[in-house]
């Protein structure tokens, strides 16, 4: 492996079994009720030189506030996996939903990679409304602002190279600044997708996630996500279980736990 290229896991922490597939889509047929769950993740992005820490998932607390169990801190699967977040240096917030930003304090050592837009977003005038402000939780925002203030955080508008064969791009769409991550992989551009396409089937059929921000913007999303992916193939949607059972376990112990998104899927 060159120093531009990177191993890369899915980690799931997390899984909401109760979901049918119509509430998985933008006007769902109610009658469409067959049972699409959905999983939770946290990536890395690691190779001799470098670990990149993919979004923070959310903790114990957070679980317990929401109701919505967790089957392992993501600090405790990624310590599965061999990553200690004590020692984290860089971690990519896709956007800062609380299942995606819910344990930053975790990564005491981390400068945290956020777009401008979705700072801008999670502190504004969206955050009146409950459809808007619903995935987002008060103290995990506030957790990033002192962040800013501690010069932790750095600010991306656009696309931006973060290190060899690691770039985030701009997508926006699910919220007013959601990004997506490039990664270099021996296999090709692998994308992880986050909640640009939760499941394969958003941005395979063109129907959106019935929670956006946008929508003009998240169809233009999934044309994103083609453009900079090897394939679609390459593409990795946020929320699938299908990522699990598609890509191999990196060890045995790991299996169910993580997936190694490097290596080719089956077909
Ligand atoms: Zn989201």
């Amino acid at each position: 492996m060159t120093d531009d290229e990177y191993e890369v896991l899915a980690i799931r922490y997390a899984t909401w079994p109760k979901r049918f597939r119509w509430q998985n889509f933008h006007r769902g047929d109610p009658h469409d009720d067959a049972p699409m769950p959905l999983d939770f993740y946290v990536w890395a992005i690691r190779n001799g030189k470098r670990t990149i820490v993919v979004d923070t998932g959310y903790d114990k607390a957070e679980a317990a506030t929401r109701n919505q169990p967790i089957s392992h801190e993501p600090r405790a699967a990624l310590a599965m996996a061999g990553i200690d977040c004590a020692t984290v240096e860089d971690v990519v917030i896709t956007h800062l939903h609380f299942d995606h930003a819910g344990s930053t304090g975790h990564f005491p050592k981390a400068r945290f990679h956020l777009q401008e837009r979705e700072m801008v977003f999670a502190t504004g005038p969206c955050m009146c409304h409950d459809g808007m402000s619903s995935a987002y939780t008060a103290d995990h925002v506030c957790a990033m602002v002192k962040n800013v203030f501690e010069r932790r955080v750095q600010f991306h508008d656009g696309a931006e190279e973060l290190a060899p064969g690691v770039s985030v791009h701009l997508v926006g769409g699910h919220t007013g600044g959601i990004q997506c991550v490039r990664v270099k992989t021996k296999r090709g551009w692998v994308v992880l997708a986050s909640d640009v396409s939760h499941y394969y089937e958003n941005f395979e059929t063109g129907r959106a996630f019935p929670l956006y921000h946008d929508m003009d913007l998240t169809y233009r999303g999934y044309a994103t996500l083609r453009k900079l992916a090897s394939s679609t193939r390459h593409i990795i949607p946020g929320h699938d279980p299908l990522v699990m059972a598609r890509y191999p376990a990196p060890a045995p112990h790991l299996d169910g736990i993580a997936a190694r998104l490097d290596l080719d899927p089956a077909p």
